[in-house]
């Protein structure tokens, strides 16, 4: 799975990150930032948990695409 935020949603309050750091990352610029954009299975569950605690909805998991695929 492909972790994407929306930063036109995101309010900065870094709920995301509090729960994998490892996959988001609060900026300067006041934003959370995908850090890893193929995070490993072990950290799926927080992923998850990431996207469904985002206050704002902001954060959305896609699915690869055949190009992403074949790069894997
Ligand atoms: S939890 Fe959502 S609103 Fe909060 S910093 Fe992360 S992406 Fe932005």
């Amino acid at each position: 799975m492909k972790p994407v935020i929306d930063q036109d949603l995101c309010l900065g309050d870094g709920i995301c990150e509090d729960i994998c750091p490892e996959v988001f990352e609060l900026r300067e610029d006041g934003l959370a930032h995908v850090i890893d954009a193929r995070p490993g299975e072990g950290l799926w569950v927080r992923v998850e948990k990431a996207s469904v605690e985002c206050p704002t909805d902001a954060i959305y998991l896609e699915e690869y695409g055949p190009e992403e695929e074949a790069a894997a």
